[in-house]
């Protein structure tokens, strides 16, 4: 990570930066929503039904009725198949669960817990158990008074200033508390302790998909708060560190890496008959009595399995077969709605990748997109480092240093949303020059849907696009 600066803090967010995410954790930050999609995740129709004889009705209840009216399938709310929601059991993890809780537990008697280290692949439940220990942690309201959870999902945040800097305002009590940006990183760190030990206790600061932040920019963030308790005077501090990278403490620093490692748990992935007891739970609180064919966990669950025994996978599977039976105004959800979602799924895969980018990454992203689709040819970093800072600049955004830029375009190179190839500029020079790997014409709506880059976005075409290639999961790329 670069030396701070006393004014002008290298690579510090502004006002519209992550922090307004990344300080509501509870808010899980991968984004269900599609564009052309309206609260329930689900296709606004084309002309909805009018309120005849209801001439005081409000949209909200229109748009109530509409759902209403569609959910033959569904017997309540559809978040249960959302991410964000947190089920009530989660089967096939209950060692997973007591190991957490155990860890965790000394928390309760005012004893400080280790830290602790969670890893396995992505949708194996980390997030899931964490949340539910932290949940029966709280619940205990007697005992857990003087233990406070951050959240944190590193994910969606640009840079190791404005994690500490969230951490911090996470206990500001009111805007006065709180860090601003421009402050110097030592001033930033300082801030934070002041601000924890304000509010003292056992502090147990989760940071989920840190293999994220890590790769971004580095594990000094994570030195510095591994040894906090020896600069805190009230509070004490346990860290949770939530890895989707299994090698993920190879990348550390030896004393960073003793120091996260003091508990170390692996979730294994799910089989094909583990994800159906999963799935079948969530089947019987989503829908109906007797609405989805047999079948249909079977093969959402074996596909999931050959992808890693991807949980998240399996969920967004049966989701979508309720949707693509929806649309087909079925009365049940049949296998051929899993094949069709499964067309359709990997299109939502990215769409979602992009909306979970760090602000940073996502204007980047954007500004790879934008000269892209006018060149219709691959663009060199240095333009794409021009385009991205005009962009930055007109969001009222601080441009990050090329540097970082140049770490996110590696990031989203593995992310696999661009190709990266280094070409040779005569004398010796060598830039790389970005390819887009994702079809533009579905991933730029998506992003100028999201309120950070829809300022610069182009006019709205109004999710057609969208909709219209539901039904048709073939690509029609513009380029
Ligand atoms: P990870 O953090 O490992 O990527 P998550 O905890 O986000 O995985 O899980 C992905 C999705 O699958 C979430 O919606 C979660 O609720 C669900 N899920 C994972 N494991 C289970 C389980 N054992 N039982 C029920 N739901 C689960
Ligand atoms: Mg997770």
């Amino acid at each position: 990570m670069s030396p701070a600066n006393e004014n002008r803090p290298v690579d510090a967010p502004e006002p519209l930066d992550s922090t307004s995410q990344a300080t509501n954790p509870a808010a899980t930050p991968v984004s269900d929503r599609r564009p052309g999609a309206n609260d329930a995740g689900m296709p606004v129709p084309a002309s909805p039904p009018s309120a005849p004889g209801n001439p005081g009705a409000s949209a909200g209840s229109i748009l109530d009725a509409i759902l209403t009216a569609k959910s033959e399938l569904f017997r309540g709310s559809r978040e249960v198949l959302r991410d964000s929601y947190v089920p009530s059991r989660l089967p096939h993890r209950e060692q997973q669960i007591r190991q957490v809780a155990e860890i965790l537990a000394p928390a309760l008697k005012g004893e400080l817990p280790s830290n602790l280290l969670i890893y396995g692949k992505i949708g194996t439940g980390k997030t899931a158990v964490v949340a539910q220990v932290r949940q029966d942690i709280q619940r205990r309201t007697d005992l857990a008074s003087h233990i406070t959870f951050i959240t944190l999902n590193c994910g969606n945040i640009d840079t190791p200033y404005s994690l500490l800097q969230t951490i911090g305002n996470s206990f500001a009590k009111n805007e006065a508390d709180r860090i601003p940006t421009g402050w110097s990183l030592d001033r930033v760190q300082s801030g934070m302790r002041r601000l924890m030990d304000a509010k003292g206790g056992i502090q147990v600061l989760v940071l989920d998909e840190v293999d994220r932040l890590v790769a971004r920019s580095g594990d000094n963030v994570l030195y510095t708060l591994s040894q906090i308790n020896t600069e805190l005077e009230t509070a004490r501090l346990a860290l949770v560190g939530v890895s989707n990278d299994l090698k993920f403490t190879n990348h550390l620093d030896a004393r960073v890496r003793s120091r996260l490692n003091e508990e170390k748990i692996l979730f294994p992935p799910y089989d094909a008959t583990q994800l159906q007891d999963i799935l079948r739970d969530r089947a019987h609180e989503a829908f109906r009595d007797g609405v989805v064919d047999p079948g249909v966990v079977e093969r959402c669950a074996a596909y999931a399995a050959l992808e890693n025994g991807d949980a998240r996978r399996a969920l967004a599977l049966l989701r979508l077969s309720a949707e693509m039976a929806e649309r087909d105004h079925a009365k049940r959800i049949t296998p051929d709605h899993v094949v069709k979602a499964k067309n359709r799924l990997e299109q939502d895969i990215i769409i979602d990748c992009c909306r979970t980018l760090p602000p940073h990454c996502k204007v980047l992203l954007y500004a790879i997109l934008q000269s892209f689709e006018r060149r219709r040819n691959g663009v060199l970093t240095g333009e794409v480092y021009d385009s991205y800072r005009r962009l930055a600049e007109r969001l009222g955004l601080q441009p990050l240093h090329a540097r970082s830029i140049s770490n996110y375009v590696s990031e989203l190179e593995s992310l696999g949303l661009i190709r990266a190839t280094i070409v040779s500029r005569g004398r010796g020079g060598r830039t790389r020059e970005i390819i887009v790997d994702v079809p533009i014409s579905e991933t730029m709506p998506a992003l100028e849907e999201d309120p950070l880059i829809a300022p610069v976005g182009r006019p709205k075409p109004r999710g057609q696009m969208l909709l219209t290639n539901f039904d048709n999961p073939a690509r029609t790329d513009t380029f």
